[in-house]
């Protein structure tokens, strides 16, 4: 499992690279578990979705992480 570090050095650089099959599983698995993650990568994505689309932020959406909790 990855840290909370690398996860959110990995959120980061999905916005700007494509992050491989890899990276994108390691992500997905620590967003399921990791509420402090989740908020991270939803903050960046109400950021960019203001901006532009974000572009290989689909690949975290599509893999869409449950319910916020309460
Ligand atoms: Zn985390």
């Amino acid at each position: 499992m990855i840290t909370c570090r690398r996860a959110s050095r990995l959120i980061s650089d999905a916005m700007d690279t494509h992050l491989d099959d890899v990276q994108s599983d390691a992500l997905a698995q620590h967003l399921q578990i990791c509420a402090d993650c989740r908020n991270v990568a939803r903050q960046w994505q109400m950021i960019r979705l203001g901006v532009r689309e974000w572009r290989h932020g689909t690949v975290l959406l599509n893999q869409e992480v449950p319910p916020f909790p309460a």
